[in-house]
C-alpha cells in the first residue's frame, strides 16, 4: 500500500543546539490521522516513534534510529467566544511566539509573559513553559494527540496533564507515548498583566496602566539583551534547572554565601538560580573544546562551533561537579538528552 504521508528516510534534524544529528525516519504529520498512519509505518518498520518540534529543549545525538514525528499543523480556530474570554484550538506545528503575538494583536491575553520561547505550541505543554512568572498550564484547557501505544486518539483534560513547575504527564507517565496534536487555550478578553518579576515590574515603575502589548515589547526586549540568540550562538535556552532544596539546607546556605538568592515555595522549599551558583562557581564564559557555558549568561550553553552531543555533555558534567563540590547542590539538566 502506498503510504499517503509524508514519510522521509534519512533526514538531518534542526535544533537549536546545530548538534549534527540525523533521523532513520521522519514523518510531517498535518494531524492525528497521518499519526495513525506513521504509527502503523513505524510498526512495519520495527522503529519507535519520538515526537520532535523545533529541537530548541533537545540534546540530538548523530544517529537516531528512529521515526521523528513532527506536526506542521498552523491552524488557529476559534472554539468559543464570551465577554471575558476566548477558547481557541491550535495545531501543533504553529510557533509559539507567533501564537502569543497573534493573541496580543487579537485582545486575546494571558499570554504576553511566555513571548519569545523558541519552540512549538505542540511542545509547549511537555515543559509546561514558563517565564516572568506565568506558567502555560494556567491558560490550556485541553490537550489533543495519539497515544503512541494504543494508536488511538485521546484528549487530555488539565487535570490529566499532571501539570507542575517545567513538568508534566508527558515527561513521566506518557513520556515517548503521546504525540501532541493541537492545544485548546481559554485566553482573556480583559488584560490583567502579571508584572511579579521585578525585571519586568521596572520597566513600568510609576505606570498606572500598562497593556499586554507593552509587557509582550518589554519580555521580547528584555529576552533579546540577556540571552544569546540561538541562531547567532547555538544553545538550548536554560541547560540546567533551578535546584530547589529544603529550608535547613537553604540557611546553611545562606550562612556561607550571604548573596545567595532564594525563592520560598509554597512547600517551604527555597528554588535556588542555577545560574548564580554556576557563576559563583567561576563557570560563566568557561570554555571545553568546542562547548561553553555563555560570557552573557551563565545558565546557558553553547555550541562554540563543530560541538556533537558528546562534547555539550562533557561540558554539562564538568558543570555539575563542579557546582556539587563547591554547593553540595546537584544540577539537572533541563533539554531532553537523546541516545
Ligand atoms: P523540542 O525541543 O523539539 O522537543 C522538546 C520535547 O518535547 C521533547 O521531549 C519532544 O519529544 C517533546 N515534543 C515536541 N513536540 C511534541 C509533540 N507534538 N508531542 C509530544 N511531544 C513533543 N522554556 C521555557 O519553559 N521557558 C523559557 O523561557 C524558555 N526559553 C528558552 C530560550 C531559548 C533561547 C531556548 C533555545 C529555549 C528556551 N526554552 C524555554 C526551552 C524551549 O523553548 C521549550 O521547551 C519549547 O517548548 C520546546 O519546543 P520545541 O518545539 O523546540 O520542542
Ligand atoms: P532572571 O530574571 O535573571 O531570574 C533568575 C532566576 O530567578 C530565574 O530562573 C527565576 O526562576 C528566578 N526568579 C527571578 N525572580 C523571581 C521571582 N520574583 N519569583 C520566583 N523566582 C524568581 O532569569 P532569566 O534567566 O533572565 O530568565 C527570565 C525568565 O525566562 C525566567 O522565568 C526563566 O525561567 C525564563 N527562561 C527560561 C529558559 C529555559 O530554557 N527554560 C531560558 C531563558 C529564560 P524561574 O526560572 O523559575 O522563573
Amino acid at each position: 500500500m502506498q503510504a499517503s504521508v509524508d514519510w522521509n528516510s534519512e533526514q538531518d534534524l534542526i535544533n537549536t543546539l546545530a548538534l549534527p544529528s540525523r533521523a532513520r525516519r521522519v514523518l510531517t504529520a498535518r494531524n492525528a490521522d497521518d499519526v495513525l498512519e506513521g504509527v502503523a509505518l513505524a510498526r512495519r518498520e520495527g522503529l519507535s516513534v519520538l515526537p520532535l518540534g523545533q529541537g530548541s529543549n533537545v540534546v540530538l545525538p548523530e544517529r537516531l534510529e528512529q521515526a521523528v514525528f513532527v506536526s506542521n499543523d498552523v491552524s488557529i480556530q476559534v472554539l468559543d467566544e464570551r465577554r471575558g474570554s476566548v477558547s481557541i484550538r491550535v495545531g501543533a506545528g504553529v510557533g509559539w511566539h507567533a501564537l502569543v503575538t497573534q493573541s496580543v494583536a487579537n485582545g486575546w491575553f494571558g499570554l504576553e509573559n511566555l513571548a519569545l520561547i523558541p519552540g512549538t505550541v505542540g511542545a509547549a505543554p511537555v515543559q509546561n513553559i514558563g517565564a516572568y512568572g506565568v506558567e502555560l498550564s494556567a491558560f490550556v484547557s485541553a490537550v489533543h494527540g495519539v497515544d503512541l501505544e494504543d494508536v488511538v486518539k485521546r484528549s487530555l483534560t488539565i487535570n490529566e496533564c499532571e501539570f507542575a513547575y517545567r513538568d508534566s504527564v508527558f515527561k513521566n507517565a506518557l513520556r515517548d507515548r503521546f504525540m501532541i496534536t493541537a492545544v485548546d487555550f481559554v485566553l482573556l478578553r480583559q488584560a490583567q498583566v502579571n508584572l511579579s518579576y521585578p525585571v519586568l515590574a521596572n520597566r513600568f515603575t510609576g505606570d498606572a496602566c500598562v497593556s499586554p502589548q507593552a509587557v509582550c515589547d518589554a519580555v521580547v526586549e528584555i529576552r533579546q539583551s540577556r540571552l544569546p540568540d540561538p541562531a547567532v550562538a547555538p544553545n538550548a535556552g536554560s541547560f540546567f534547572k533551578n535546584p530547589v532544596v529544603d529550608a535547613p539546607a537553604y540557611e546553611a546556605l545562606r550562612a556561607a554565601y550571604p548573596a545567595l538568592p532564594g525563592f520560598l515555595q509554597p512547600d517551604g522549599s527555597y528554588k535556588l538560580p542555577a545560574a548564580w551558583l554556576i557563576e559563583t562557581a567561576g563557570l560563566r564564559g568557561f570554555t571545553m573544546g568546542t562547548a561553553g557555558m555563555a560570557e552573557q549568561h551563565a545558565l546557558v550553553l553553547v555550541n562554540l562551533g563543530g560541538a556533537v552531543q558528546g562534547d555539550v555533555l562533557a561540558l554539562a558534567e564538568f558543570v555539575k561537579e563542579q557546582v556539587s563540590s563547591r554547593f553540595k547542590v546537584a544540577l539537572e539538566i533541563e533539554p531532553r538528552v537523546y541516545g
